[in-house]
């Protein structure tokens, strides 16, 4: 954030209270909290982060592109709750409507929000996103995972209820560019990561570039990734003219050689657990063993050995364990 600090940012808390919330989104299951569900970030000019505020799990950050007649959202976040919750806030910072929601990659807390949105508003995903969202994918083993850890976030069982994971509605493969007004918004997508379908979206004039998850300022979950692929489609980013990341979680940065600590950590998580693997270690010992401190400098909640179950679960999937 230090870096950021010429931008001007500001932060727009949304004021609205559950009282003048529409009579729609009160009858959505799990909008019965108090306060506000978000706070905006303006990043630039039209440009904002929309952020939970804690009242109620809304899962990951949306992004906000205000055009000349409409707005994209990136995202759709944990719940239809949580998405309706967006939608009523955004009237803090404009009145236009939202056509557009791109969903980064298919996990549950991006995009168990689309199916409030209604048939004029486009969604647009990879093909692969719409694959996994159609075939039950969102609600599978990475949802099953972390259903224990959501349920102590406020809302966030209510907001289940009358979930229908909803695929995207228009989906490409490569890329896809929106002209919207004065604005050009690109849809790119480099190759597997941290899913098997993860769009960026590129704002060229604005070097705006939107991550999802398959870049953080902190590690990624690693549980349906594609760890080497990972590494040559983060080196894709570095080829975008961009000034300031926007992530899917966390506040958005201006530090790019976070692309070069996230591919070094990818490297020497897949080598560490390859060893670990051929060592005869159980995905479980492997896991409480590596170690990968020599990345604290980066990643400061590294404090000593021990790497998430499920990224080495996932690592040793792929090594055809
Ligand atoms: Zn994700």
């Amino acid at each position: 954030m230090r870096r950021l600090a010429g931008l001007g940012l500001a932060i727009v808390a949304a004021c609205q209270s559950p009282e003048s919330s529409s009579d729609s989104l009160a009858s959505v299951p799990g909008s019965d909290f108090e306060g506000a569900a978000f706070e905006f970030e303006q990043v630039m000019d039209g440009v904002y982060q929309a952020r939970g505020t804690g009242n109620v799990a809304v899962g990951s950050n949306a992004a906000v592109i205000i055009n000349d007649d409409d707005v994209l959202l990136v995202d759709s976040h944990i719940s239809p709750a949580a998405a309706s919750a967006l939608l009523s806030e955004l009237a803090a910072i404009t009145e236009k409507p939202v056509r557009y929601v791109v969903n980064t990659h298919f996990h549950f807390d991006h995009a168990h929000g689309n199916q409030i949105y209604p048939a004029e508003v486009e969604v647009i995903g990879h093909e692969f996103t719409r694959e996994m969202l159609a075939n039950g994918e969102s609600v599978g083993r990475t949802y099953q995972g972390f259903q224990e850890a959501m349920a102590r976030q406020p809302g966030y069982v209510e907001g289940q209820e009358g979930l229908v994971p909803t695929p995207p509605t228009t989906t490409l493969s490569e890329r896809l560019t929106l002209h919207r007004g004065g604005r050009e918004i690109r849809l790119l997508f480099f190759g597997r990561g941290h899913t098997g379908g993860d769009v960026v979206v590129h704002l060229p004039q604005e070097r705006a570039l939107i991550t999802g998850d398959l870049l953080l300022p902190g590690v990624p979950f690693m549980g349906d990734g594609f760890p080497v692929d990972w590494v040559d489609t983060l080196e894709e980013l570095k080829a975008l003219p961009v000034e300031v990341v926007i992530p899917g979680h966390g506040a958005p940065f201006s530090d790019l050689s976070r692309i070069d600590a996230l591919q070094s950590y990818l490297r020497d998580l897949w080598v560490r657990t390859t060893e670990a693997r051929a060592a005869g270690l159980t995905p479980s010992e492997a896991a409480e063993q590596i170690d990968m401190s020599d990345h604290a400098d980066d990643y400061p909640s590294i404090t000593g050995p021990g790497v998430p179950l499920t990224a080495v679960t996932r690592m040793y999937e792929l090594m055809g364990a």
